[in-house]
């Protein structure tokens, strides 16, 4: 039996109903940008693996260092324990983070990096003696699977079950250049109505419903706002950090800057799961106290891996260097390009980029996971490409190293894929 046929005894995927999608494709090797499957089939990972290995699979830069670490310290509890990959990444991720952002705590995936900001943002209310249990989030927002996270997104496809268990969220759409009046007005009476404590908010672009972008003058003003009734703002930049939008952060176009960011995804460029939620200096003040109860009790048993920190430091190395850097400028490039060539492609209604960030909407009505979804995938997929479209959107997000003849090659795949649409 081959590795898709065994897969199938034992095991359960995410977001998967086996029984409308029995097959899988088994990955045997990935080194750069190209994954392979265990008959050989090539494929150009167009999505960086969900913009996790954005300096490609199997960096050697990254991988000889986690190597090197692992000979020295694998684990050790982080709690009343430190160690030396914690601190130095602590120093570098500072330097680069908005200039607000003062301490850094850890956990191991982007949705528990949300569910910690969360709160923060609910406890830093209680702390200072004022009980707040709204949040406000975005339609179409998208943070992750568990509890709080599920309900600040706005995306519940399938959340149905769950709804009942929810937190207390307030939506308000995305700020378009147009709707800023209409925006402050909701906020107006959300702030009213509700004793609101967080704000929590892809900025920029919102990767889950489809890479929609939005404007970065509205969201500043919807921050401001946040800032004068002492809203705790919390940037989910899981998709987001890390270079994608063309700066480190997209938090970084905003000139008010959020009082927690959540990171994950590309942190730790694809080798280690790791997260991270980042306050300014007057949130972890109030938490800071005399008091046992005042701390924040919210720990993973990974909480600062020694392993995954390397890794993470290795690949904010690997971005602040002029190869990457040079390399996030021609991705940009092509994709203003190639977004200028298929925008007037009758089967394209729309195209957007920041950064890396490439997508096009096409001029069809699709369901988000329904047939004509599956034969896109398939037909990227048959000749060598993985892309996942959303819906009826088409993205890339491409490792940073990818070559201009692998981008090339990924360009000409969704222009061959209008004619079956
Ligand atoms: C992927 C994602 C998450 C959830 O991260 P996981 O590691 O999958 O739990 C949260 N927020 C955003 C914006 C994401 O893209």
């Amino acid at each position: 039996m081959n590795l898709k046929q065994r897969d199938k005894k034992y095991l359960w995927h995410p977001l998967t109903q086996h029984k409308l999608h029995p097959e899988t494709i088994a990955i045997t090797k990935a080194k750069g940008c190209v994954l392979t499957d265990e008959d050989g089939n090539e494929y150009i990972d167009a999505i960086a693996s969900w913009y996790t290995c954005m300096y490609g699979h199997c960096n050697a830069y990254i991988t000889h260092r986690v190597s090197d670490q692992m000979q020295k310290l694998d684990q050790v509890v982080f709690s009343g324990f430190t160690h030396e990959p914690a601190i130095k990444l602590s120093e570098a991720l500072i330097k680069i983070l908005p200039e607000n952002q003062n301490k850094i705590f850890f956990s191991d995936n982007g949705s528990t990096a949300v569910e910690i900001g969360i709160k923060m943002a609910l406890q830093y209310h209680f702390n200072t003696g004022e009980k707040r249990n709204a949040l406000i989030a975005f339609e179409d927002g998208f943070h992750g699977d568990t509890f709080g996270a599920m309900s600040v997104s706005g995306l519940s496809i399938y959340n149905g079950p769950f709804e009942d268990f929810f937190l207390d969220v307030k939506r308000i759409p995305v700020p378009n250049g147009k709707n800023q009046d209409a925006i402050l007005k909701i906020l107006k009476e959300i702030v009213l109505n509700n004793k609101v404590a967080g704000f929590v908010y892809e900025p920029l672009v919102q990767g889950a419903a489809a890479m929609k972008m939005h404007d970065a003058e509205g969201l500043n003003e919807i921050l401001k706002f946040c800032k004068k009734h002492n809203i705790v703002t919390v940037a989910d930049e899981v998709m987001t950090g890390f270079g994608k939008t063309g700066k480190h952060f997209a938090s970084l176009y905003m000139e008010t800057k959020p009082d927690i960011m959540c990171l994950s995804k590309a942190l730790t460029g694809g080798l280690l799961p790791m997260a991270l939620t980042t306050c300014s200096q007057h949130i972890y003040d109030a938490f800071y106290s005399d008091e046992m109860s005042k701390g924040l009790f919210h720990g993973h048993t990974y909480s600062a891996n020694p392993l995954a920190c390397t890794a993470a430091l290795a690949s904010i190395e690997l971005l602040q260097s002029d190869d990457i850097q040079k390399q996030i400028q021609t991705i940009s490039a092509s994709h203003v390009v190639f977004g200028n060539r298929i925008k007037s492609h009758p089967k394209v209604k729309s195209t957007r980029q920041l950064g890396v960030i490439f997508a096009l909407d096409l001029n069809i009505e699709m369901e988000r996971y329904g047939n004509l979804r599956d034969k896109l995938f398939k037909f990227f997929m048959d000749h060598g490409v993985f892309l996942r479209p959303l819906g009826s959107t088409i993205y890339i997000q491409a490792p940073y190293v990818i070559t201009q003849k692998q981008l090339e090659k990924i360009y000409q795949v969704i222009e061959d894929a209008l004619e079956i649409v």
